[in-house]
């Protein structure tokens, strides 16, 4: 167990478990209110990370490149990590783009396509430059039990040694215990809070390319009747392509060698701007899972371990961070002492992201299964939606607005 001071006092306001682009936010939100906080991480990446091949990136939407201005983690990612769009575009196969642009709702852009890690690093930045109040890091532990009392919830956690055995048992009380584990969640499962959900039939293949073109400010997805296939604009000379098909395809294509890849984007994907070569791939299960319960008691849980909805239109962490913004806004005047003011603020913080989150997940469920089918009236449906949406100006504005999180 390596922490970055001593335990002085094993009493924690807050602890949260998960110190990733989600629970590193929010701990410099709720440090940023005075309050004590411990974050419990597996291991936080290495600034050098950075220097290799990206391949876990998130689309950024506005609402959230705005929260993290405020919470001052914004300034700290890595320039060269970070690629802003001004322009999404989306059709189906044969048919006219439906183009949207920041100029449509007067903004500059319409979000950035960042490395997961430099989010991260950028958040732990943020708790490093803190000062006094900076929470505490706890790195390499064990969480073996979650127990609460009526005045507090206790971790018991320890360190595995080499041959795998707990050793150093300790025990971590605090007045509120988040779970910011992600979609495999311990807090959640250690908690008793069970989850609700399925396994899409489509899996996705992330392919990063290293590019012989300028940098793209766009990103585009088209439809085609074996499932999407999307463009991503990164940084140094780097994009990715999102493949999305059938479970056993996605297998079969991760088993081919980069050049091998690198013909089938030629042969299925459209026409990209210019010469290209697949430089790495990684494949993702599709998953829809929500937590049954966001609170119990002293527990509460934010970003994926509170929900993970299909990533299609990249709004994972933008929910995420929606929780964290929500969660800290509601803490902000609470005495963590004060059971009753506690409760209520966790109570309404369930009521409005559970519902929230529900609604976005349904809303990509439909998105998903209206452009994943080949029947002939689902691709009338699309196709008259895609020109209704061309040809109305203010449908178009809506849903771009839903899309950069206005
Ligand atoms: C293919 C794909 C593409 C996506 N694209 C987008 C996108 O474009 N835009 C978008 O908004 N979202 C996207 N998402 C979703 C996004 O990746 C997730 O919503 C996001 O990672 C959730 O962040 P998190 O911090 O809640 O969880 P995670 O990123 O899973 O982080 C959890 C952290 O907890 C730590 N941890 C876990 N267990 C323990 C433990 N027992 N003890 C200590 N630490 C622990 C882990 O090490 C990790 O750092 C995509 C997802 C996928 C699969």
């Amino acid at each position: 167990m390596t922490k970055d001071s001593d335990l002085k006092q094993q009493f924690y306001d807050v602890v949260i478990v998960g110190g990733g682009m989600v629970g590193a936010a929010q701990a410099v939100a709720l440090a940023k209110q005075q309050k004590r906080v411990l974050v419990i991480e597996k291991t936080i990446p290495d600034a050098t990370v950075l220097q290799q091949t990206p391949l876990r990136v998130s689309a950024i939407n506005l609402a959230s490149e705005k929260y993290l201005s405020e919470l001052g983690i914004w300034p700290h990612i890595n320039q060269s990590s970070k690629c802003m769009f001004n322009q999404l575009a989306t059709w189906e196969q044969r048919h006219k783009p439906l183009v949207f642009s920041a100029e449509d709702i007067g903004t500059e852009h319409l979000g950035h396509l960042i490395r997961n890690e430099a989010l991260q690093l950028a958040a732990f930045d943020e708790i490093n430059v803190l000062g006094q109040n900076n929470p505490e890091i706890m790195t390499g532990c064990k969480i073996n039990k979650i127990e609460q009392t009526n005045e507090y919830a206790t971790l018991f956690v320890s360190d595995m040694d080499n041959d795998n055995t707990n050793v150093n048992f300790n025990t971590i009380n605090c007045s509120l215990l988040i779970g910011a584990d992600g979609a495999f969640s311990q807090v959640r499962n250690l908690s008793d809070i069970g989850t609700t959900g399925w396994d899409y039939q489509q899996h996705c293949l992330s392919l990063t390319i290293k590019t012989q073109f300028p940098t793209q400010h766009i990103t585009w997805q088209e439809f085609q009747p074996s499932g999407p296939k999307a463009f991503l604009p990164l940084e140094d000379g780097y994009s990715a392509l999102i493949w999305y098909d059938a479970a056993e395809e996605i297998k079969k294509l991760s088993a081919l060698t980069n050049e091998q890849l690198k013909a089938q984007v030629l042969n299925r994907f459209p026409a990209l701007v210019g010469e290209f070569d697949v430089v790495a791939k990684a494949a993702f299960p599709l998953t829809r899972r929500q937590a049954n319960q966001y609170v119990k008691g002293r527990v509460v849980l934010v970003g994926d371990s509170a929900h993970t909805i299909n990533p299609l239109a990249g709004q994972g962490v933008n929910i995420g961070y929606k929780d964290v913004e929500e969660l800290s806004k509601l803490l902000t005047e609470i005495d963590m002492s004060e059971r009753a003011a506690l409760f209520q603020a966790l109570s309404k913080y369930e009521k409005t992201r559970k519902t929230e989150s529900l609604i976005m997940s349904a809303a990509m469920d439909s998105f998903y299964s209206l452009f994943s089918n080949n029947k002939t009236a689902m691709k009338l449906v699309r196709t008259g939606l895609l020109n209704l949406a061309n040809k109305f100006e203010w449908a178009k504005k809506q849903v771009l607005k839903k899309a950069v999180g206005y």
